[in-house]
């Protein structure tokens, strides 16, 4: 299956394209996924529902009868290149008019009809809570119709079923624990496009990660968009639903993938802020195999701005979080997400976020520039009102200060001995090999015969600002 992954993704995975190993099936699919990890965890349940309805993959979209794209509208330009995407493949369709194409995901709820109707770019429109329906769908469009299905469900997990891997190590593997969002930060599509939040069944998540253990897999990302709201068997405000079953929060959560296998390392994104508990940071510093890695968005330095972006914490509040994980696990990384030029942004609120940064040396950023988004408070209360120059003038200062973070951060474990999880042959040769730290730095090395799956320790010998060189000194 050709699944391609945005460059601009935002979570740890960027930008690789992915493959599968050809399945048998009459009717070709071919997947393309954009956006976040959780997008491409939903493209695996997708391949999973379409590959029992007799589905086979292509990593070819010109031999595909049936070509999905997974689509990403949390920023303005994401959803320009899916656009363009479409567009190609509209083409490929006025030479095999029996090609089937298909919008699934964000872009899907948020615009619907309009992709069929008045642009006339797809056949199908299905939104992130209607996979299950579509075979149906399919069936609709072979019929003659167009098909939409963008129903947004209160209660969908597909907590049952099991995912078709798509990333192509074999050893790393993202988890799906919670979907959806109730936070209503006001420059963020999520709420509209994925709806209310929901949790998944532990026993569920836990078998998920066994099985991937068994299958070689050494390493489970938990995912949510805000895991730290993960709760079974309790309402928001904590109220207990069924009294004979048992409740589980996060730090739980964390503790039961964890007790799967000690060699089964566990990472999670995104936690938030606001709900991160002392709970989850003594669960990772009790467990070894939990990493010591936590991705936390701060987004601005600026206790108006946050106001404003409804965040629901203070730069105080945030550094407060700083300090706890530094106290309870040392030698945390922590990474985060930032957005330049957000409404009304003052040059002072500006340096807060540079600030913010020199206070906590991030590992690595994702770093933004604020785009208005139909629907959301912002685009309904403020006025996007930094010109596009400022805030890419902005944008570039937060990474160049970012690149001297990262730099910094890498040059500070050169000499240590890191245990490195192996994870692919990296890009440049087969004789080396690319795998990640505990604090999830990425190390090259020289194979010296490890493979994808080993644990190995490494010592790190050099480094840029974006990886690690080293050498296996222990096998
Ligand atoms: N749930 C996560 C959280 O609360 O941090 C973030 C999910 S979002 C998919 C990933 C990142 O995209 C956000 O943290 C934010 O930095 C960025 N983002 C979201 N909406 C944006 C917008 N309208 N303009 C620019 N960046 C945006
Ligand atoms: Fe969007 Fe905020 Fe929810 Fe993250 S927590 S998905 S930024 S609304």
């Amino acid at each position: 299956m050709g699944i391609v992954l945005d460059k601009d993704m935002d979570e740890t995975r960027q930008g690789e394209a992915i493959s599968m190993n050809k399945t048998e099936g009459s009717r070709k699919l071919y997947l393309e996924s954009y956006g976040c990890a959780m997008n491409f965890s939903d493209s695996e349940v997708v391949a999973s529902i379409l590959v029992n309805d007799g589905f086979s993959t292509t990593q070819d979209s010109e031999e595909a009868d049936l070509i999905l794209i997974n689509t990403c509208s949390i920023r303005e330009n994401a959803e320009q290149r899916i656009r363009n995407r479409l567009r190609q493949f509209n083409r490929a369709k006025k030479q095999r008019p029996g090609l089937i194409i298909g919008i699934l995901g964000c872009m899907a709820e948020r615009l619907k009809t309009n992709l069929l109707e008045e642009e006339k770019l797809v056949d199908i429109v299905a939104g992130p809570d209607s996979y299950r329906d579509l075979p149906g769908l399919i069936e609709e469009v072979e019929g003659g119709q167009k098909a939409v299905n963008v129903l947004l469900s209160r209660d969908e997990t597909y907590a049952d079923i099991s995912p078709v891997r798509l990333d192509k190590n074999g050893v790393t593997g993202f988890v799906s624990i919670t979907r959806g969002c109730d936070n209503m930060c006001s420059f963020c599509v999520v709420p509209f496009t994925r709806g209310r939040e929901r949790s998944r069944d532990p026993h569920t998540i836990v078998q998920e990660c066994a099985a991937l253990f068994n299958a070689g897999y050494r390493e489970v990302t938990l995912l949510g968009q805000n895991v730290d709201s993960y709760r079974w068997n309790m309402t928001s405000k904590g109220e207990i639903k069924d009294e004979n079953s048992p409740t589980t929060n996060f730090a739980q959560l964390l503790e039961m993938v964890a007790e799967v296998h000690p060699d089964l390392r566990v990472r999670f994104s995104t936690s938030h802020p606001k709900d991160m508990t002392i709970d989850v940071l003594h669960a990772i510093a009790k467990y070894e195999n939990i990493c010591n890695y936590i991705h936390l968005p701060v987004q601005s330095g600026n206790s108006d701005v946050l106001k404003r972006m409804n965040r629901g914490y203070t730069r105080e509040w945030y550094l407060n979080r700083i300090a706890a994980i530094n106290r309870i696990i040392p030698d945390c990384g922590i990474t985060t997400d930032i957005i330049t030029g957000f409404c009304d942004e003052t040059l002072a609120q500006h340096e807060d976020t540079l600030s913010i940064m020199r206070e906590v040396k991030y590992d690595t950023a994702y770093m933004y520039k604020y785009s208005v988004r139909p629907k959301t408070l912002a685009e309904r209360k403020f006025e996007d009102n930094i010109p596009e120059e400022e805030k890419q003038r902005r944008l570039e200062e937060i990474i160049t200060l970012q690149h001297e973070h990262s730099l910094a951060m890498n040059k500070a474990q050169i000499g240590k001995v890191e245990k490195v999880l192996v994870e692919t042959p990296s890009k440049r040769s087969e004789e080396q090999m690319m795998g990640r730290t505990d604090r999830n730095l990425k190390v090259i090395f020289d194979r010296k015969g490890s493979k994808p799956g080993d644990y190995v320790m490494v010592k790190i010998t050099d480094c840029n600002k974006a990886s690690l060189k080293g050498e296996i000194v222990e096998a």
